[in-house]
């Protein structure tokens, strides 16, 4: 995996071996990556401004590989569509599986293949959402590729930014990539029917995120038997309409 803000200059070099040059490289990649995240953040703002106008409540997901995203989306896809009119972008470094498995929902759902970026940005979304009425969707759900790490650089024009943990993973996780957790709006733990098999402290959980992030809202959820979802979708509807979104 690479990011393509980084990736595709660091393989050049700028005049020979000498440290002068090498700090002239480096001092372009910090350049380069200044001006892609710029980019991008112009056109989050454009994306944010859309969604506002048309009433969509935007959420994306952010977590490491493997810490049940898709499940969860797939849960939450299944119980707000009663209600609400939803969508999903989910964004993958090759395969179409999520995709796969989230028509299962029967929502429209939309894979973003990012190849060898592992990240999204604004302007997938944007790209993404080219023939997708926007007036006619109430919340659009965006899964970011699995990774901790540069996901938290890219604004992606959403109003709630949620990190997953699952409790197959360490209790730690929040302290070993406190960016993300500080990044996101709120914090979901997952696999909840899995936490006694793993032996999973909940509690250092608990402490570790709020170390990070004091006072962060967490929910606990099981995609699997459907427990914490009533909460998580109470928050999501009350959130929706404190940002004055319901038409
Ligand atoms: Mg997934
Ligand atoms: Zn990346």
């Amino acid at each position: 995996m690479r990011c393509a803000d980084t990736g595709s200059y660091a393989g050049q070099r700028i005049g020979s071996n000498g440290i002068g040059d090498y700090r002239m490289t480096q001092t372009r990649l910090v350049e380069v990556r200044q001006n892609v995240l710029k980019h991008n953040d112009v056109l989050a703002r454009e994306l944010r401004a859309r969604f506002e106008k048309a009433g969509v409540y935007v959420v994306s997901f952010v977590s490491s590989p493997g810490s049940g995203k898709t499940a969860f989306l797939e849960k939450t896809l299944t119980l707000l569509r009663e209600k609400y009119r939803v969508a999903a972008l989910v964004g993958d470094l090759a395969t179409e599986n999520d995709a796969a498995r989230l028509a299962r929902a029967e929502v429209p759902v939309k894979q973003i293949v990012t190849g060898t970026i592992c990240h999204l940005e604004a302007q997938m979304i944007k790209k993404s959402l080219e023939d997708w009425d926007l007036n006619e969707l109430d919340c659009l759900f965006v899964e970011n590729v699995g990774n901790l790490v540069c996901p938290s650089s890219y604004d992606l024009g959403e109003a709630l930014r949620v990190v997953l943990m699952s409790t197959t993973e360490g209790e730690d996780k929040p302290r070993k990539y406190p960016t993300i957790f500080n990044t996101a709006d709120v914090a979901v733990i997952t696999k909840m029917d899995l936490a006694e098999a793993c032996e999973f402290d909940l509690q250092a959980a608990h402490a570790s995120i709020q170390a990070v992030r004091p006072r962060m809202k967490i929910f606990e959820v099981s995609s699997k038997t459907g427990a914490g979802m009533d909460k998580w979708l109470e928050f999501l509807r009350s959130e929706r309409e404190t940002k004055q979104l319901v038409k």
